[in-house]
């Protein structure tokens, strides 16, 4: 290069020089340095197929697929490939194998071939977190139908209080790591997991996990989820980090929309809010643009969620202050984006500090898990004793053979007014009117009240 540039010299003076010399600076450094894998990582969800590429910088890519055979093509810019891509246990996804190869002598191919089709998204990850550069390819299976199945909820039904049960992180985002490599992700996995099969032992119950397995999932993802499954209430359960190992106990927050109440609850708000972007969420800004959270009635049954989510938060950490050390007495509240449900109460609980050594310690056997699971549940179960929802088995128990009175029905997806007012056997006429309905407007997650004919 410097005989190349020394020529230029003699043939064109010293301004050509310096000119192709900048120019150089600023083109060199993009051609000779190529962005490389250095990890590949394969998750597999419920829907679809994750495929996450670390580089050792940022990238350019193109995603295309071909059929005949099926195979999904990414081109990527001035790269290199130093993965072993056979190395990856390919079971139960729709991938046979991955491969590599150097393409216009600079640029690198990466192809998979395909055991069915899908429907991929690509997208890119900001260094962020601890985490580098990522190429993010998600695999959405063709078989499922996307259309949702419309439940038919029986009015006179003693129905079970239904409990989501949400472990936080997932997949590429593994949360708080503690000692000996004690990832939060599992810890919280296995206390959920165990929730829910003591919660759906009980009559009267019904617990569902929001995460099934390990893999990612967005935050507001997770609070659609709990409304789909039209849950009573919304239970996310953690194991922290903080910025001292000495920081200790276990807390449950609820949301706040002013502020938080303390600087913990500040700090673990900020990092849970982040997982989105370590975990991966493509082209979703963290911003919230809920337009759910505009009107008016939606404010209402937000005040009134928080003031359940603040009363069961309460009977919960009451609870788990039997058998542990409370970080503070009181429910904390802050903005977290994985409560923020208008309609479903919503509670975060962090079972403990995975930072601290000793709490980690516990959170790491089976048994304490079981006991922090049996807490978290006898709050919850003291809450809906205290107030069971009309038209549940728990109700009915506490109620005797009282008339129970009005009861509610919570709006699904393809709802109509007509239908929901056969259902119950009333007139429209009726419904509207015990609901102050003017126009024929209903939304999704709305809650009627149902007259007693
Ligand atoms: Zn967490």
């Amino acid at each position: 290069m410097r005989a190349f540039f020394y020529r230029l010299n003699t043939a064109r003076g010293s301004r050509g020089l310096s000119l192709l010399l900048l120019l150089a600076s600023l083109l060199l450094p993009s051609l000779s340095q190529a962005a490389v894998i250095e990890g590949v990582r394969v998750w597999r969800a419920p829907d679809h197929t994750r495929v996450v590429f670390d580089f050792n910088g940022p990238m350019q890519h193109k995603l295309f697929s071909l059929q005949n055979p099926e195979r999904i093509v990414i081109d990527i810019e001035a790269a290199k490939n130093q993965f072993d891509l056979s190395s990856l246990d390919l079971s139960k996804t729709p991938i046979q194998r991955l491969r590599s190869g150097a393409r216009n002598k600079k640029d690198l191919r990466v192809v998979l071939d395909l055991k069915q089709a899908v429907k991929p998204r690509s997208f890119q990850l900001k260094k962020h977190g601890g985490k580098p550069d990522r190429l993010v390819l998600d695999l959405y299976d063709k078989a499922i139908t996307t259309e949702k199945q419309i439940e038919v909820v029986q009015p006179n039904a003693k129905r079970d209080i239904i409990i989501a049960v949400d472990a936080g992180h997932g997949g590429e985002d593994p949360g708080a790591i503690g000692p000996k490599r004690l990832r939060e992700k599992n810890v919280v996995m296995a206390i959920s997991k165990e929730l829910a099969r003591q919660i759906n032992s009980v009559k009267g119950y019904k617990a569902k996990l929001v995460r099934s397995g390990d893999y990612y999932i967005g935050l507001r993802k997770r609070r659609n989820i709990a409304r789909d499954m039209r849950a009573d209430l919304f239970v996310s359960i953690h194991a922290d980090a903080f910025k001292h190992p000495s920081a200790s106990g276990a807390s449950v927050f609820a949301l706040s929309r002013r502020g938080a109440s303390s600087e913990t609850a500040r700090f673990l708000a900020r990092k849970e809010n982040e997982a989105d972007l370590i975990g991966g969420v493509g082209g979703v800004s963290l911003a919230d643009k809920d337009d759910m959270l505009a009107g008016v009635l939606v404010d209402l049954s937000m005040n009134a969620s928080l003031e359940a989510s603040l009363k069961v938060g309460q009977m919960v950490l009451d609870s788990m202050g039997k058998i542990a050390k409370l970080h503070k007495r009181r429910v904390e509240q802050a903005g977290f984006a994985v409560l923020k449900s208008p309609d479903v109460p919503s509670i975060l609980v962090e079972t403990g500090f995975i930072s601290n050594p000793k709490e980690a310690r516990r959170l790491a056997t089976s048994s304490y898990r079981k006991r922090m699971a049996r807490q978290i549940f006898k709050g919850i179960d003291r809450y809906f004793n205290s107030q069971p929802p009309v038209g549940t088995y728990l109700a009915w128990k506490k109620n005797g053979s009282r008339p129970q009175g009005d009861g509610v029905y919570i709006i699904a997806e393809g709802d109509t007014l007509s239908g929901i007012a056969q259902q119950h056997s009333i007139s429209v006429a009726a419904l509207k009117k015990a609901n102050k309905i003017r126009g024929s407007t209903i939304r999704v997650g709305q809650r009627l009240t149902i007259p007693s004919s």
